[in-house]
């Protein structure tokens, strides 16, 4: 089969963030298949064809760019940040895995990019420096009661979590509810960063602790890095602080 699919990540918003790699394979694209807001990020090219979808449609959107990679095409589809977190590469895999057994003939590359948690880490330091996991707190792809079970083992194991999908018009409540859960662990004075559009015009970046951290300071296009016991807050006069977890940790009792 001559055609192929690319699952290709854009970074988090900034052109800077586009890697090499991923402008030359939307360039070699026939159709660029995605969320409409990461489409019109791309330049539009001579004899490029642009299928844009709702962004909670990645299944039908995922068969649609296998169905024309099927046909001989080479489609590309898009994501923000790394395609490979909470994105696009997994649906795509789910429907090579349930679909007919010539999708399985095509070829299939996944590219890079920068995911946000490690764009917002890098404008406030190194928050990330140690242990850390990545979370969605979005419960429209698994139940509530796991989520809430993840975040008391990843708090009580001492890593540092990122918190992807905070909220949304249809979760309003979830983040608020996440800050309760988390400070039954932690202490008051645990860093929080709020990164909002990171890489965007609209971009903000907001440092303060889990005892004052606000669920309203959230939107959707937020990311939010709760600290460990071991993470510190540098002030620093005229500047945003710095937050870094150090390299080394010790057992608690
Ligand atoms: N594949 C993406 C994540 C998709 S989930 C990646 O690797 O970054 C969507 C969530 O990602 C948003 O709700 C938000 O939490 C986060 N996000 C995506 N872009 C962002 C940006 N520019 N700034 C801050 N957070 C962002």
């Amino acid at each position: 089969m001559s055609g192929s699919l690319t699952v290709v990540g854009l970074g988090p918003g900034d052109a800077r963030w586009l890697t090499p790699e991923a402008d030359a394979a939307l360039a070699a694209a026939d159709v660029l298949i995605g969320y409409g807001p990461y489409l019109d990020r791309i330049p539009p090219r001579l004899g490029q064809t642009r299928l844009s979808s709702d962004n909670r449609e990645e299944a039908a959107r995922a068969a649609a760019a296998l169905r024309l990679a099927a046909d001989g095409k080479h489609a590309a589809v898009v994501s923000g940040g790394d395609p490979g977190v909470f994105a696009m590469a997994a649906a795509a895999c789910a429907e090579i895995e349930a679909g007919p057994p010539d999708w399985r003939e095509l070829d299939v590359t996944v590219v890079p990019g920068v995911t946000a948690m490690l764009a917002v880490a890098a404008r406030v330091g190194a928050p990330l420096g140690h242990d850390f996991c990545a979370l969605s707190l979005s419960d429209n792809l698994k139940p509530w009661e796991l989520i809430v079970r993840r975040l008391d083992a990843a708090a009580g194991a001492g890593f540092v979590i990122a918190l992807y999908n905070p909220i949304s018009r249809a979760r309003p409540w979830q983040l608020g509810a996440a800050f309760e859960q988390l400070r039954t662990h932690l202490p008051t004075a645990t860093p929080v960063v709020f990164g909002r559009a990171v890489g965007r015009a609209e971009e903000r970046i907001a440092v303060t602790t889990l005892g004052a951290a606000d669920p309203a300071a959230a939107d959707m296009a937020t990311l939010v890095i709760i600290g460990s016991p071991e993470t510190r807050t540098i002030v620093r006069p005229g500047r945003t602080p710095l937050v870094y977890t150090p390299r080394g940790a010790q057992v608690v009792a």
